[in-house]
């Protein structure tokens, strides 16, 4: 999700990041939470960073749609019409000799627990061998960095997709960043092998170069989808509505609508960084759409 038009959503209305405002939107931190479950013989841990909250008001989800239609969808879904809650949430992959993080969370600075939420699962921030990025917006690449604006995994190569880097490095509020993490980073082509058992995945449209993440083990795979689909109502529900987070709205469109019916075609299991914590499960078809089934471990 693109985290400046998220603040810029927050600030319109008047209210502070990183303080739920009165009117309950924003982002918080929330306490910290580790899920652990396994994908064949590879232990998986869901971390929780974040929690989004924003005004349904037409001008995030469904801006071609409207927010009457939007607050429909979401009664249907049996949640609040008046608002849409994404969690944001990051995965570590633990084959015995590798750990890999795949997505790092807002970042002390911007209110991200996901250092807390790597305590509770016993794993120091030197163990992280791997750190794979989805997409560099602030709330996937954010806790790159610690508190006092230090490498978080000082040990971790750093993987992004070739664009997104080259996309990164143009941005100007990304620059303190962009040369932080710069010595170890490793570019690598949407479809190229991580490690063993792990495979870049291109997903484009929400962001230039935006990829996931497929796991292998034995038998058994899931998927990363990183930010293919943002909310487990809302996406699902009308894969085909435009979302303002996505930089290019038809292609995210289109890959969204094309990677949702192969994930209930396949019945393969998904994690998704924004769904409700710890955001692991399928995808069922529903109607001419789609549905969300947790398969909280
Ligand atoms: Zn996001």
């Amino acid at each position: 999700m693109r985290v400046a038009l998220l603040l810029s959503v927050f600030v319109g209305l008047g209210l502070a990041s990183g303080v739920r405002a009165q009117s309950g939107f924003g982002i918080s931190a929330g306490s910290p939470e580790a899920q652990s479950f396994h994908v064949g013989a590879l232990e998986l841990t869901s971390l929780h960073d974040a929690q989004f909250v924003l005004p349904n008001n037409g001008k995030v989800f469904g801006i071609d749609a409207g927010a009457a239609a939007v607050a429909d969808v979401l009664r249907a879904g049996g949640a609040p019409t008046d608002r849409i809650t994404l969690s944001v949430d990051a995965l570590l992959v633990h084959d015995g000799r590798r750990v890999l993080l795949l997505d790092t969370g807002l970042g002390p600075k911007a209110h991200g627990g996901l250092l807390s939420s790597l305590m509770v699962a016993g794993v120091p921030p030197t163990a992280v061998t791997d750190v794979l990025i989805t997409h560099p917006h602030l709330d996937h690449i954010g806790g790159l960095l610690d508190a006092d604006g230090n490498l978080a995994f000082p040990k971790a190569t750093i993987w992004m997709s070739s664009t997104a880097w080259n996309w990164l490095k143009g941005q100007q509020d990304s620059q303190a960043l962009a040369k932080a993490i710069s010595t170890h980073i490793h570019t690598f082509e949407p479809g190229a092998r991580i490690a063993p058992g792990v495979r870049s995945v291109s997903l484009p449209g929400h962001t230039p170069g935006h990829v996931g993440y497929e796991i292998v083990s034995g038998h058994s795979r899931l998927l990363d989808i990183g930010d293919m689909a943002h909310s487990s109502i809302v996406s699902l529900a009308k894969p085909q509505w435009k979302v303002a987070f996505d930089s290019d709205a038809a292609l995210a469109s289109a890959t969204r609508q094309k990677t949702l019916a192969a994930l209930a075609k396949s019945h393969e299991r998904v994690f998704a960084p924004h769904f409700p914590f710890p955001g692991v499960g399928h995808i069922a078809t529903s109607g001419d759409a789609f549905a969300w089934m947790p398969d909280v471990p």
